[in-house]
């Protein structure tokens, strides 16, 4: 292929709509070009992309059994209703009617059609277990549509369904796509981590994301790096000291830590010290609640304005740890408010999960006076009972002697204690996870990071097609429900989640399973057209042996095609110079390390396809 003969318009300047740095390449490198918020043109070389990271899920999905086949993007409202997602889709759904006034949307997901089209389909157990997908556009109208092909409202998804007749087939597939996605994504050069996530609204038990680690990412992970363990921050289960005991720290580390953890728990106390048999010298605290005797007598202050946590700490001087937090939310029942340390955030999703309700929207200053009856800033639970249902995390039982709003303006109490002050409804984990916290696994403090998520694996079990009766006959001639699984990929997401990945200051720097081409051939000699038909040719031969190349034949300077083979993140770039002419010998490039070789022409092909498919 020649440059000429195709459309690559690269940009010098980063264009003020793109705000990270995978959406600005993508832009300058003339792969994307935006149409609305959103939605994009995948011009010709992104599109070659795209075609790459398609075909490697194809392969892998195909592998694993799935059987590929092709859904409309207009889906009847009917489907939605019988499911029950119609109501509770949200304005993400996009609606429209059709000239009779029917209801359709254009498919954000698509459970109810593979579910509709099984329910038709298929009669007997002996016709599963099945794996049907399709990559094909969805649609979601996302209220924060941005960065670029990261969060599109059009995007490209590999969407597999499984259905099998038991719990025990539904985990068989689960497992064959587990390996599946990781082949997947390791084809595609990518570093990803699987971490176990939340089912959220579209129902189910398991699911795992899989997550490309990025500081632009949307996503919170926390990790472990003592062992495998990786999860959602909204999905990981937050431990409370002393339901774990003493745990092992890291070597060299163990004093200080000792002495932290007993100064940043305010209502627990060490109340003695371990040894570790494997390392004598070093101790462990045990921490266990304050005791009763130390409870000091429950004091009213003014705290004048103090609204938040930080204000009423400050003007206090006391640590953001020694005072409660609380949050109010309206549900579709009762009003509930929530305790939570305050240094701590609430995690939504698990108060969701615990509450099982559809609404769970934070009380603002209206609601908080309205339906609470209580001033906003200054409200605590000492006093609150049968006015809310009042919950609290775990953490909050050990903790005494706290500072909480005494539901009126201006005031506080100091010394506030459980069980002495106030009571609570329940106990459960309420909080969001956060650097430092103990590995539910093994014990050792956790990490954070940023990731994007580029596929995920849930279990539905039988939520759709008992919804929809999708059934099958057993063995015995009964009816049974099919039990599915579902399992996408952002086809589009994972395309800029590469570049997001792999670049420098230059461009891009794709992984060379996915580049658009993977060599790029320039002559120096720019009016030498000895040196011009060597690199035609040269790059037909490349062509011929598998070698996915292109000749930029622009009657540019060798400067500004070297500029922008950098920006396209050619994996490698050949220079056809003078000594090519009269020695054979070209130079080669590597994007990525940078290094320069300078090899025969006539063994370049054989030694790049090896280099090619090893790196
Ligand atoms: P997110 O939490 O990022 O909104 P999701 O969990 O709602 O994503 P899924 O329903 O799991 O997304 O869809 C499967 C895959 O589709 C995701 O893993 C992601 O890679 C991709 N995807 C989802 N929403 C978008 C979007 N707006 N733009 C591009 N890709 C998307
Ligand atoms: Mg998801």
């Amino acid at each position: 292929m020649r440059v000429t003969e195709t459309l690559i318009s690269t940009l010098r300047e980063v264009p003020a709509e793109a705000d990270i740095v995978s959406h600005q390449l993508l832009l300058r490198s003339g792969m994307l070009r935006k149409v609305a918020a959103g939605i994009y043109t995948i011009l010709p070389l992104g599109h070659r992309v795209l075609l790459k990271i398609e075909a490697i899920i194809r392969e892998e999905m195909n592998r694993a059994g799935g059987i590929e086949l092709l859904m409309p993007i207009i889906q009847p409202a009917e489907l939605w209703q019988q499911s029950g997602r119609w109501d509770v889709y949200g304005p993400e759904l996009f609606r429209l009617k059709d000239r009779h006034e029917r209801s359709f949307c254009l498919g954000p997901t698509h459970e109810e059609l593979f579910t509709e089209l099984v329910r038709q389909e298929i009669r007997s157990y002996r016709q599963l277990p099945l794996m049907l997908y399709q990559i094909q556009n969805k649609y979601r109208d996302e209220r924060r549509p941005r960065f670029g092909l990261l969060r599109g409202r059009e995007f490209i998804m590999k969407d597999l369904y499984s259905f099998d007749i038991d719990e025990n087939g539904l985990d068989a597939s689960y497992r064959k796509m587990y390996a599946a996605y990781n082949r997947i994504f390791t084809r595609c050069g990518l570093d990803f981590r699987v971490v176990e996530a939340d089912p959220g609204a579209i129902g189910g038990s398991d699911t795992h994301e899989f997550m490309v680690m990025a500081d632009t990412g949307e996503a919170e992970i926390v990790f472990c790096s003592a062992c495998d363990y990786a999860a959602d921050v909204e999905k990981a289960p937050c431990l409370v000291e002393s339901q774990t005991g003493p745990r092992p720290r890291p070597e060299g580390t163990r004093r200080r830590i000792l002495s932290s953890a007993s100064r940043t728990r305010p209502g627990l106390k060490e109340c003695g010290v371990q040894d570790r048999a494997e390392s004598p010298d070093a101790v462990e605290a045990v921490l266990c609640p304050v005791d009763e005797a130390r409870l000091q007598p429950l004091q009213r202050v003014r705290t004048p304005g103090t609204r938040t946590v930080r204000e009423v700490a400050e003007y206090l001087g006391i640590p953001a740890e020694q005072v409660l937090k609380i949050l109010m939310y309206v549900t579709d029942d009762v009003p509930v408010a929530v305790l939570v340390r305050g240094d701590r955030s609430l995690n939504e999703i698990k108060l969701k999960n615990y509450l099982q309700t559809n609404v769970l929207e934070i009380a603002d200053e209206e609601d908080v006076a309205g339906r609470f009856g209580l001033p906003q800033g200054f409200a605590g639970p000492v006093g609150l009972g049968g006015r809310v249902r009042l919950l609290a995390d775990n953490e909050i039982k050990n903790l005494s002697n706290m500072v909480a709003g005494a539901n009126e303006p201006d005031f506080h109490y100091r010394n506030v204690n459980y069980g002495r002050d106030y009571q609570v409804e329940d106990f459960a984990d309420f909080r969001l996870a956060q650097e430092g916290d103990i590995c539910p696994k093994c014990g050792q403090p956790l990490q954070l990071k940023r990731g994007i998520e580029i596929g995920q694996l849930f279990k539905l079990g039988t939520k759709y097609s008992k919804a929809m009766g999708a059934n099958v006959l057993d063995e015995n001639g009964r009816e049974i429900p099919v039990v599915m699984g579902c399992y996408g990929i952002g086809v589009t997401r994972t395309l800029a989640a590469a570049v997001e990945q792999w670049h420098d200051q230059d461009g891009i720097i794709w992984p060379p399973s996915i580049a658009p081409y993977e060599a790029v051939i320039i002559p120096v000699g720019q009016h030498d057209s000895l040196q011009a038909d060597l690199a035609d040719d040269f790059c037909r031969q490349l062509t011929d042996s598998g070698i996915d190349s292109i000749y930029d034949d622009r009657s540019e300077r060798t400067g500004v095609k070297f500029k922008d083979a950098d920006l396209i993140g050619y994996p490698v770039r050949i220079v056809i110079n003078k000594d090519t002419v009269t020695e054979g010998l070209v130079e080669i490039k590597w994007r990525a390390s940078g290094a320069v070789e300078r090899i025969p022409k006539d063994t370049a092909a054989a030694y790049l396809r090896h280099k090619l498919a090893r790196d």
